[in-house]
């Protein structure tokens, strides 16, 4: 339990090692199996110099560091933070890289929140945004300009699962000095790690797939050492460090993270193609499946297709009340990436902004419902989807 760095071999360990032990230095006789949780804000300073001063919002506590180094070594990044939401680690992400005066481009395909930042906050501030669509790639070269300072994507894109391709924004990056920040909370690290393809700093909700049992809410941010510490200077000033104890269940919840998302992509396969057979079921939107527009995208970047998948309903709108009161197993709740199975309407949580006609056109339509595939056994989730459908 020092703050010393950890002496994981990271070259000879495979992710599933890594979620278990990444971060922890070699245990001793008579050391604690699993990481205490170390329940304090402040921790004894030494005498006669600044340094060496532990405070829970300072993210430099036993249980943070363990964690931000595990999420580091998964990642492939100098370094990880870990934030109190995932919608701190973008705010506090974007404050440390853009200033008044600057420019920012995002993808229009984001998560809500990001886009009430980076339409309302941002720009209050003095940080100019353009939302761009994603898949006209001469967009984002249109956008950029003298100011311009960070590229930001999603991927995959909540709701539709869409998958973007990052190879031309990292060309484009490059070219104009721009950080490239991409949110990949849908994939989670064990089925994509953008920093491997080039991205400069990936944040997840941490939420989600990484903690994975819907019981706190973190952020991660990924990258350099000198940007991670530029996020955790403003972490510090805007108040956005984590408790202790929703770092211990974090990390508590990471030792399974790879045997999780294994899973949830296995079954969130086979319940996609029991769908895409289904009467009641317009569409499907999978990656795994060969009729999703980015299929072959997903193929080549990501480890694993996921366990985000979303249907439409043949019966449109009208047609969602019935099927969500039915359904026993897949609770409707929003949030996504845990071990319970999921199932929320995009329309009335992260689209609930938009007209129905607007979300239409960018693939929502009435009737579109979003699952998150957790845990349960593949026969019973399609067994409570097909009475539900009935
Ligand atoms: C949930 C989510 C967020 C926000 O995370 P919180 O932990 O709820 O603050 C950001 N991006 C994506 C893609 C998400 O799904």
């Amino acid at each position: 339990m020092s703050d010393s760095p950890d002496d994981t071999p990271r070259a000879a360990l495979k992710l599933a090692s890594l979620a278990i032990h990444g971060g922890r230095p070699h245990a001793a006789p008579g050391d604690a199996v699993v990481q205490p949780l170390v329940q304090s804000v402040n921790h004894v300073q030494p005498t006669g110099t600044p340094d060496g001063v532990m405070y829970t919002r300072y993210a430099n506590t036993p249980n943070a560091q363990i964690v931000q180094r595990r999420i580091a070594l998964l990642e492939g990044a100098e370094a990880s933070l870990v934030l109190s939401s995932g919608m701190g680690a973008t705010s506090c992400t974007m404050l440390s890289l853009l200033r008044p005066g600057d420019h920012l481009i995002t993808s229009a395909w984001i998560y809500g929140g990001t886009r009430k930042l980076f339409d309302n906050e941002l720009p209050a501030m003095g940080v100019t945004v353009t939302t761009v669509d994603p898949l006209e790639s001469r967009a984002w070269r249109r956008a950029v300009n003298k100011n311009t300072r960070v590229i930001f994507l999603e991927s995959p894109v909540n709701p539709t699962t869409r998958v973007l391709d990052m190879r031309p924004l990292v060309a484009l990056a490059k070219e104009f000095g721009l950080a490239l920040v991409i949110d990949a909370t849908f994939a989670s690290p064990i089925n994509y790690r953008p920093i491997e393809h080039g991205a400069d700093v990936v944040i997840h909700s941490a939420t989600k797939y990484l903690n994975g049992h819907h019981d706190i809410l973190a952020g991660v941010v990924s990258g350099t050492e000198s940007v991670v510490e530029e996020v955790r200077q403003k972490m510090m000033v805007w108040g956005q460090a984590p408790d202790p104890f929703a770092l211990w269940l974090l990390e508590r919840g990471m030792k399974t993270l790879d045997v999780r998302v294994r899973r949830q992509n296995e079954s969130a396969q086979r319940v996609a193609e029991w769908a895409e057979t289904h009467p009641a079921i317009s569409r499907v939107h999978y990656p795994g499946l060969a009729s999703h527009p980015d299929h072959a995208l997903a193929k080549a970047t990501l480890d694993g297709f996921g366990g985000m998948l979303a249907i439409e309903l043949a019966g449109g709108g009208d047609a969602t009340p019935r099927v969500l009161e039915r359904l026993r197993l897949i609770t409707h709740a929003p949030s996504l990436g845990g071990v319970d199975s999921l199932v929320s309407e995009p329309r009335y949580t992260s689209h609930a902004a938009m007209t129905s006609e607007a979300r239409a056109a960018i693939g929502i339509p009435d009737g579109f419902l979003r699952i998150s595939i957790g845990l349960e056994d593949a026969d019973d989730l399609i067994a409570d989807l097909s009475q539900a459908l009935e």
